[in-house]
């Protein structure tokens, strides 16, 4: 089965937004064994639209849109499609409704132009929108399967999720088996060290299969299979999760897909401990992180910024010979590092201090190679660890990585 996913929009083509949906459908696709082999992008044009709707009947048996079905003018997909396909555009009654009761509800007058959004393609199933107005569509004609879905992600992704799966389930992918996916999740570790302790697995493994991809700090690894029910699924997922366990026994956190810090922030509610960071290479990161998850409340205290010398002193204490003079270890050191976390534990009253000071470029300082970072964990009553780090990459990178890793430490 080939896809071709087609986004509407000449605020794409003029570069105003970016192309998250194809992105998204693109891996949702992946994730269901359907190849999309093009992406194509096109402005509110109703030529230049047929003509991109042409090639892609032409060599994709799925047709995926993404925009253009909203109120205005410029909101054409679904009569371009409508008249290249030689259909009428009817009205939904049930999505009318659901526009006007909407507006009925909110105290003002729906226009004409909303109309345009409860319609549909004669002979379409309807796709509804649980986030927005705009009805979607998914019709299948003379061999093609064309679904069109509103630009918004955050109308775009439960649509795909709540509708065009089933509906994909029923009328395309009718008895092949549904593929099922575990998503493991690693830290501490790169993407090509990764592959290289699994890569006799990638390899030789055709079911389930294995596929590694990478983010900043993290990697995830999917593993597919295809199976007529989720046990038979499992059990194939699960022999084979164990065997990646066994090859990285400290680096895998999670078997479903979460970040870090979400394993962090349950593991010290669970153990009802409480944490407090001193950051400066971070500049807050590595809170903005932990806060990101819903239940940090409990376990994290707080964090200081302490990005100058002179506030790494008043705040967090440093002795001033550790930062300035001639024999000086200087802000990016162990010393440092050290003093930084037992500090934000003790200020804070905290079970856990961390500290992340480093040289996140792009020049160097304190004559520091750039990725030079140290970072610290200071635990009540017991000694303090420090960890040097030599990371690779970009400012952006770097800082992130930092953190991560930070967090990796504390799980291990
Ligand atoms: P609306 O009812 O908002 O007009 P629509 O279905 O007509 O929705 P568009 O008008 O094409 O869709 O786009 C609306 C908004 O959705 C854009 O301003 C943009 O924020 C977002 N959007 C559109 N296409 C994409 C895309 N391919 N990737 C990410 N976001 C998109
Ligand atoms: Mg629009």
């Amino acid at each position: 089965m080939k896809a071709e996913i087609i986004a509407v929009g000449t605020e794409l083509l003029l570069g105003q937004i970016v192309n998250t949906n194809a992105q998204f459908l693109s891996k949702e696709l992946a994730a269901i064994g359907v190849d999309v082999y093009f992406q194509t992008v096109v402005g509110d044009n109703a030529n230049r639209m047929k003509q991109a709707i042409e090639t892609a009947r032409s060599r994709a048996d799925i047709v995926i849109f993404s925009g253009g079905i909203g109120p205005t003018q410029d909101d054409i997909t679904k009569d371009v499609l409508a008249e290249l396909l030689g259909l009428n555009l009817l009205m939904d009654q049930r999505s009318l409704d659901q526009i006007e009761k909407m507006f009925t509800k909110r105290g003002t007058v729906m226009t004409e132009n909303n109309k345009r959004q409860a319609t549909i393609i004669e002979g379409a199933s309807p796709l509804l929108n649980e986030t927005g107005l705009a009805l979607g569509n998914a019709i299948s004609h003379e061999g093609t399967h064309f679904i069109i879905l509103p630009g918004p992600p955050k109308e775009l992704k439960p649509m795909f999720t709540n509708q065009v799966l089933p509906w994909l389930y029923q009328h395309v992918l009718a008895g092949e088996m549904p593929i099922y996916s575990k998503m493991l999740k690693f830290a501490g570790i790169g993407e090509s060290m990764l592959e290289d302790k699994l890569k006799d697995l990638i390899t030789s493994q055709t079911d389930p299969t294995i596929a590694p991809y990478a983010s900043e700090g993290e990697v995830t690894v999917r593993i597919s299979t295809k199976a007529q029910s989720e046990r038979e699924a499992m059990v194939k997922l699960n022999e084979l999760e164990l065997l990646i366990q066994q090859r990285l026994p400290e680096h895998m956190y999670a078997s479903h897909d979460i970040p870090i810090e979400h394993v962090i922030v349950e593991m010290m509610a669970d153990r009802e401990q409480t944490l407090a960071a001193a950051e400066s290479c971070t500049g807050g990161l590595l809170m903005a992180l932990l806060t990101s998850i819903p239940g940090s409340g409990t376990m994290l205290r707080g964090g200081f910024v302490c990005y100058s010398n002179e506030m790494k002193e008043k705040l967090l204490n440093v002795p001033h010979h550790y930062l300035e003079g001639e024999d000086a270890p200087g802000a990016v050191s162990p010393e440092v590092a050290k003093v930084l976390a037992e500090q934000a534990q003790m200020i804070t009253d905290s079970d856990y201090g961390l500290s992340i000071t480093g040289v996140a470029g792009p020049g160097y300082s304190e004559r520091k190679e750039v990725g030079l970072v140290y970072i610290g964990i200071a635990e009540r009553d017991k000694e303090t660890e420090v960890h040097e780090l030599k990371l690779s990459g970009n400012r952006e990178t770097i800082r992130i990585r930092s953190a991560k890793t930070i967090l990796y430490r504390l799980w291990r």
